[in-house]
């Protein structure tokens, strides 16, 4: 397999995928990289087309569940500081798509600029946040993107303008696109005003969170008109567990491993609580993980 000369030493073969999820399971990528620049990106892209590779690109692993075969392809991860950056220009937040969402808020809330600091405590990067619409009741990340930067097959950038972007709930139009940089749209507002509400979310959000170093993820999306947790408690789930695996029943919505845990037994629990939860009441749930 031979990746051009300019990003082969960037390339890791059989690099555990693992310990990059929150859910720390699953097998290993065939190849890894971590570019550090927007070139070796494109040329990584290019390349992975040329030579018939799969990719898949990888923000922080919050949503993510890995197979425990792995992934048969490359893994991008774009963590680098290059495409990492946040910059304020008027009105609008420019991130690359490898910068946190917590950082984003950070700058725009530091910058005057109202529109996502609802956001606050929803962890991952702004690249998961643009693909997965991520969101807070009545709030969602989608709602303020103007502009999306992507890179083609062929390693070309394009740039996406607000009329060709699509946002539903928890999901959009840019699945199997490679993000590269995010325009944001945002009101000037009071500092004060803003701090404090992004301080607010961040309590409520963390509050239902389970607590840091848990390995715990939003397994499923809210059904249309009921929250998950409702769900599952209608549905008498709440706390189901099945060895490692568990629906936690201290914070409702979230599925937890303990221990050591394969990625067969996530995937057995998730399918055993949708059939549940389908039989019990009728409700079909949809996956909010993404399975690699
Ligand atoms: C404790 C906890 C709380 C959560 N709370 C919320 C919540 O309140 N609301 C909510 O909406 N979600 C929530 N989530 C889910 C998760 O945080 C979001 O989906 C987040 O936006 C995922 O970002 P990520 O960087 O971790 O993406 P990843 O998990 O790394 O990837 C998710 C998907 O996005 C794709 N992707 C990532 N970057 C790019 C890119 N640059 N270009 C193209 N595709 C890309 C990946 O290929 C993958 O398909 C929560 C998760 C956890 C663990």
């Amino acid at each position: 397999m031979e990746f051009s000369q300019s990003v082969q030493h960037l390339i890791r073969e059989n690099e555990p995928l693992a310990p990059l999820t929150w859910l720390q399971v699953g097998g290993a990528s065939r190849f890894y990289a971590e570019p550090c620049s927007l070139e070796e990106l494109r040329c990584l892209v290019a390349d992975a087309q040329r030579l018939g590779i799969p990719f898949r690109l990888l923000g922080d692993g919050s949503n993510i569940l890995v197979r425990d075969a792995g992934c048969d392809g490359l893994v991008i991860n774009l963590s680098s500081a290059e495409l990492s950056s946040i910059t304020v220009t008027e009105n609008k937040l420019i991130c690359g798509s490898g910068a946190r969402l917590s950082h984003a808020i950070s700058h725009a809330v530091g910058a005057g600029l109202a529109g996502i600091e609802y956001l606050a405590g929803i962890p991952g990067t702004i690249g998961g946040a643009v693909v997965g619409n991520a969101g807070v009741k009545n709030c969602d990340f989608g709602s303020r993107v103007t502009r999306v930067r992507i890179i083609d097959s062929e390693g070309l950038t394009s740039d996406l303008e607000r009329s060709s972007l699509q946002f539903g709930f928890r999901h959009g139009n840019l699945d199997g696109t490679v993000v590269v940089e995010v325009e944001i749209g945002l009101e000037p507002t009071a500092r004060e005003e803003l701090t404090r509400r992004m301080q607010a979310a961040w309590i409520v959000q963390r509050a239902a969170q389970p607590p840091s170093g848990t390995r715990g993820v939003q397994a499923f999306v809210d059904p249309d008109g009921a929250s998950i947790a409702e769900v599952l408690e209608e549905a008498a789930l709440k706390g189901y567990t099945e060895g490692p695996v568990a629906l936690s029943s201290e914070f409702p919505g979230f599925l937890v491993v303990n221990g050591v845990a394969s990625s067969d037994q996530v995937l057995a629990l998730i399918g055993k609580v949708t059939q549940s939860v389908h039989a019990r009441t009728g409700i079909q749930l949809q996956p909010q993980l993404r399975i690699w």
